[in-house]
């Protein structure tokens, strides 16, 4: 069972050839709207790929705060820890362009509503958590959490108490760069796009997995599925090589779909080669 804590927001996503440059407007739009928010797309690649998944995090009490809880619970999700606030849904505007690469505003609404007091995660439980929700719900989530992973995005830097108790820090190159005290975390996983994942014990390499051709729709949410596949897949005691190597099989899945939340099979069908 795994406890993901997050934000949770509506994508709407513009694919157009080229992104405008400020003050610029481009008019060959293709308009999408779908859920995201990196705790909601952790969450439901988590349970696409078997986990039990309780999520934990806010939504407006507006129509998609409404759309999103009956979405979580379509795939199976607890949303019993999706906390209703005043502040209206999250919503993040995404363009893409011809290349399949992205710009984001995100507008935190809810996420940045969150009662930290109140979240409800049973101790000890395993939690999945990002950077996308206030200091407060990270230290309070990092305090209840019997393992935790975190997966330190949007890098900023991290709350009092937090990194001593990560167990998995996952981050881009970028993240890496910009978060130098994570560098000798116990077990730090550094995803490096195409090229796969390598992961480090207290800075030393301990296993490489090479990235998985395919063609690239959407990267939005390829990070999100890769975390919760490495986390599934360390939880459930898969050896780390072959837990990094799924991983990155789940991420390549998912910058070749679409949506920010792509169609996912279960853990065991992402082989591992020998
Ligand atoms: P983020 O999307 O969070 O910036 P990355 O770009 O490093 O992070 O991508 C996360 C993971 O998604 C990678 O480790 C890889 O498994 C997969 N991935 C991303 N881009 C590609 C790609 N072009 N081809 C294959 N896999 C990819």
């Amino acid at each position: 069972r795994l406890t993901v804590v997050g934000a949770i927001n509506v994508d709407l996503t513009a694919r157009v050839e080229r992104a405008p440059a400020a003050g610029e407007t481009v008019a060959d739009g293709v308009l999408q709207r779908g859920p995201g928010g990196k705790g909601a797309n952790q969450a439901v690649a988590a349970a696409r790929l078997g986990a039990e998944v309780r999520m934990v995090g806010a939504v407006g009490d507006d129509l998609d705060g409404r759309g999103i809880r009956d979405q979580l619970a379509a795939v199976g999700i607890d949303a019993s820890g999706v906390q209703s606030t005043e502040a209206a849904t999250g919503t993040a505007l995404i363009v893409v362009d011809a290349t399949g690469e992205n710009s984001i505003v995100v507008c935190a609404g809810a996420n940045a509503a969150i009662d930290p007091g109140t979240l409800g995660i049973e101790p000890g439980a395993a939690v999945l958590m990002q950077l996308e929700v206030s200091d407060a719900v990270v230290s309070a989530a990092a305090e209840a959490a019997g393992y935790l992973a975190l997966n330190a995005a949007p890098a900023r830097p991290l709350p009092a108490g937090v990194l001593e108790r990560c167990d998995l820090i996952i981050v881009n190159e970028t993240e890496y760069a910009q978060l130098p005290e994570v560098h000798d975390a116990p077990l730090l996983c550094v995803t490096l796009g195409a090229d796969g994942a390598r992961l480090y014990r207290h800075g030393e390499l301990v296993a490489a997995a090479e990235g998985v051709r395919t063609t690239v729709r959407n990267t939005v949410g390829a990070g999100d599925a890769f975390c919760a596949a490495l986390v599934c897949g360390l939880l459930r005691g898969d050896a780390e090589a072959d837990a990094l190597a799924r991983a990155c099989a789940v991420g390549a899945a998912a910058v070749a779909d679409d949506a920010s939340q792509p169609a996912l099979e279960p853990l065991d069908a992402y082989g591992v080669s020998a």
